[in-house]
């Protein structure tokens, strides 16, 4: 078999923007994708499909519709890497040879980890906005419940799109708000953490919705088990002494976001860091001891919010030190850890959220970060979704060029 210029494993938003970031600058790249789904999905949109405002059909494409013309799409699923002979490993047993590599396969959604979860999603009320099937389901759930007790819950850090889980409980209480019903229904956040949301400057806005929706908060509340026909929830609370006790919750509705892992093969590779990401300096995203591996999106061990806007940045961040190190040059770009969570407060109101490592504020625009806008509405229904397949997936970086060193 021939050696590729670069491997890329995943051809999710990552995978397929660091293609065209590449083929942008350099189009005589021989480059091989290997991703398993002939289906591609926005899944940024999926908080809004589960709040009435967004045709789930629409968050998908084909997967051959958006791989890069120069680029070779090969239909597997990579099993192991094997970064000591430059080669990955696929489910067929085959081995593909490369000169650099980019792993990007996204991560692993761990609902096997909440007891009897699985069985009873997309019935009982219990829901979910991470999976494509279901998200239509939270919409139908949230249509039919005019009264009872709605809980929202919330895993350990990291996961994609940390706000994502209230973003649920936010457009679902303003649903029942304007059907005049909130005040008959008993809503609860569960969250695993002990805060609200991971950057301070955005929590007073959060906490103001949370008090106009009157929602209860239930801090270092971890869902470990669900009766799916008993309508019940089981939680492990523990307390400032570390405590730790379960207590059954009574629902008509349940909104779950399930534990987030890295995937299998990259966890029990030399690759990964001590919590399972590919290993990666935190500014080139080139990963420490194995100078022709990059590392980018969920998958990715920076401790950058896991976002397709953080994709957005490091995509050319990526593409241009990996033709560095090709071409045996300095490696000049520097990502400086941007991601940005759209908080869906009420349907027509977004609190944009943009930081880079360490929670320091990154805003886009001249205005106050913190503020719910209507405009930023617009930008995540509208501008997003086309700004995504038209600019990103495509190397348009349009206010995305990588930052020099
Ligand atoms: P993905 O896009 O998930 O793609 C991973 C790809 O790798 C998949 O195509 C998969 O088939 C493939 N793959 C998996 N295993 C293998 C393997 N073994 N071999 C080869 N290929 C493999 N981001 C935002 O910026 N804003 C938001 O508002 C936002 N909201 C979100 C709301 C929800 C409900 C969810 C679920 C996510 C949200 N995100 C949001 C996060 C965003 O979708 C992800 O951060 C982004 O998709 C990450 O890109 P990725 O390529 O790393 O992973």
């Amino acid at each position: 078999d021939s050696i590729w210029d670069v491997v890329i494993v995943g051809g999710g938003a990552a995978g397929i923007a660091a293609a065209a970031s590449l083929l942008k600058r350099k189009p005589s790249l021989s480059i091989a994708i290997v991703e398993p789904s002939d289906r591609h999905y926005y899944q940024p949109a999926w908080t809004l499909v589960g709040g009435g405002c967004f045709n789930q059909a629409d968050t998908c494409r084909s997967t051959a519709s958006l791989i890069p013309a120069n680029a070779k799409w090969i239909r597997s699923r990579a099993t192991r890497l094997l970064p000591q002979q430059n080669q990955v490993e696929l489910e067929n047993g085959r081995h593909l040879g490369y000169h650099t590599l980019i792993i990007a396969p996204g991560l692993e959604l761990h609902w096997g980890a909440i007891a009897a979860l699985e069985e009873t999603l997309g019935k009982n009320g219990v829901t979910s906005n991470y999976r494509y099937d279901l998200a239509p389901y939270t919409w139908e759930c949230v249509q039919n419940l005019k009264q009872g007790r709605a809980l929202f819950t919330q895993p350990a850090m990291p996961i994609k799109c940390a706000g994502a889980p209230q973003k649920a409980m936010y457009l679902s209480c303003h649903h029942w708000e304007e059907q005049g019903c909130l005040d008959n229904i008993d809503v609860h956040f569960h969250n695993t953490g002990g805060v609200l949301f991971g950057v301070a400057d955005f929590v007073p806005p959060l906490m103001e919705y949370v008090k106009r929706y009157n929602a209860h908060l239930n801090f270092t509340s971890e869902l470990i088990a669900v009766n799916g026909p008993a309508k019940t929830a089981t939680f492990r609370d523990t307390n400032a002494d570390g405590e730790t006790h379960e207590r059954h919750e009574a629902f008509d509705m349940l909104h779950v976001v399930p534990p987030q892992r890295a995937p299998e093969f990259v966890r029990n590779s030399e690759l990964a860091n001590e919590a399972g990401w590919v290993a990666v300096d935190e500014a080139t995203l080139q990963h420490p001891h194995y100078a022709n591996v990059f590392s980018l999106g969920d998958a990715c061990g920076a401790s950058n919010a896991k976002t397709a806007a953080a994709v957005r940045k490091q995509a050319p961040v990526v593409a241009e030190n990996l033709l560095a190190y090709l071409d045996k040059r300095p490696m000049t770009a520097r990502y400086a850890g941007y991601g940005a969570c759209p908080l869906t407060v009420e349907k027509g109101k977004v609190v944009l959220a943009e930081f880079g490592y360490g929670g320091k504020l990154q805003p886009s625009f001249p205005l106050n970060p913190v503020v719910p806008r209507t405009s930023m509405w617009w930008l995540k229904r509208y501008a997003m979704p086309r700004i995504y397949f038209s600019l990103m997936l495509k190397g348009h970086e349009w206010l995305a060029g990588p930052e020099k060193r």
